[in-house]
């Protein structure tokens, strides 16, 4: 046969997920931390992973780092569940609590992972659109709420890649308008230095999700977890591939989970460029950045795409979000090192004066 059937209707006309990520001098598009792990800790990682059994399967649950998690965030190992990455975890929520006849809310623009997981999974997505300086909106929220036909609440906080946490008396309110899945996605929340997680203690309803990619330095691991009641984690686990948290991979966040303490100055330095970053592009003219928590600012600026290119040409990579719905003309820019934010802004204000 040399034709094959069409594949699963769901798919008809989606687009593969695409991070148009190049190659560049200055990593500006992903919102990894500029910096990898550092060569002491990097040390440790060698030493474990070389006595990793690579002919075993790995502990399907990453038990290990579930009680280093747990024990660190107050919790027992049944309120945590470690995802090649974050966004497994997304998709095993979809598969969970979404499917056929099911709604998820979400308020774009947002992260499009959540969208795209809604639909493979068939789940109807009720979109409540954030407002002009894209906070949410939040009456519309809890009005629509108030029906009673949502299964899943996706809140972003901070947002990705508007940049600005929710407020807590929201997500309060949400969780006590609705008995939906409440997933706050917390993939920057070392940068914000803010979390909704002491809300579990009585909202069975929350579920608070984490990366290692990003303040952690593990973006190429795949490493995250989420939090939540353990009636929640237990149907996660149904839905979940066995092993698909590998041996190595978690001997490498035990080490990292373990030295996050030496991660804190790095953190800091990313929020004190994040202030700079943020002068320096509100003094440029015609560019309008947003307020961010996160490690990333999101901007406005006339000739977008083309902006995009000259700074690509320049050794800056950043993403573009010019021609995304919502996001109309405008990028974000990743905090990089000292350095890299320079020669961002830099190609930034020759780009402006038409240099
Ligand atoms: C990066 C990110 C994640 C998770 O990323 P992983 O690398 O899969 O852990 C989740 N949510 C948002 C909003 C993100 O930006």
């Amino acid at each position: 046969m040399d034709c094959v059937r069409a594949s699963a209707p769901q798919l008809q006309g989606l687009v593969p997920y695409d991070p148009k990520y190049l190659p560049a001098e200055a990593m500006l598009s992903a919102n990894e931390n500029p910096r990898d792990v550092e060569d002491s800790i990097r040390e440790e990682i060698a030493r474990e992973v070389a006595a990793v059994a690579l002919n075993r399967y790995p502990d399907p649950l990453a038990n290990d780092l579930r009680d280093l998690i747990a024990e660190a965030n107050g919790l027992t190992r049944e309120q945590v569940l470690i995802g090649n990455g974050g966004d497994e975890l997304l998709f095993n929520i979809a598969l969970a609590w979404g499917g056929a006849g099911r709604r998820m809310l979400n308020l774009p623009p947002t992260f499009s992972v959540y969208a795209a997981n809604a639909r493979l999974t068939g789940t109807e997505v009720v979109n409540i659109p954030r407002l002009e300086d894209f906070s949410i909106d939040e009456d519309a929220v809890l009005e629509r709420l108030g029906a009673g036909d949502i299964d899943i609440v996706v809140i972003t906080s901070p947002n990705n890649p508007t940049g600005e946490c929710a407020r807590e008396e929201f997500i309060q309110r949400v969780l006590e308008a609705t008995d939906a899945l409440v997933l706050v996605d917390e993939a920057y929340f070392e940068f914000a230095r803010r979390s909704v997680l002491s809300y579990l203690a009585e909202h069975k309803n929350l579920i608070v999700l984490r990366t290692f990619s990003k303040a952690y330095s593990l973006a190429g691991v795949r490493m995250g977890y989420v939090m939540a009641h353990s009636d929640v984690i237990r149907e996660l686990i149904k839905v979940r591939q066995p092993y698909s948290v590998d041996a190595v991979s978690q001997a490498i966040a035990r080490v990292v989970f373990a030295n996050r303490a030496s991660f804190e100055a790095r953190i800091d330095e990313i929020i004190a460029e994040r202030g700079r970053v943020m002068e320096a592009l509100a003094a440029i003219p015609g560019v309008k950045p947003y307020p961010s928590d996160a490690n990333y600012i999101l901007f406005a600026v006339e000739g977008a795409d083309q902006a995009w290119a000259y700074l690509y040409d320049r050794g800056v990579l950043i993403r573009d979000f010019s021609s995304s719905a919502m996001l109309e003309g405008t990028l974000r820019a990743s905090i990089g090192t000292p350095e890299q934010n320079d020669a961002f802004l830099a190609a930034l204000e020759d780009f402006v004066s038409g240099k």
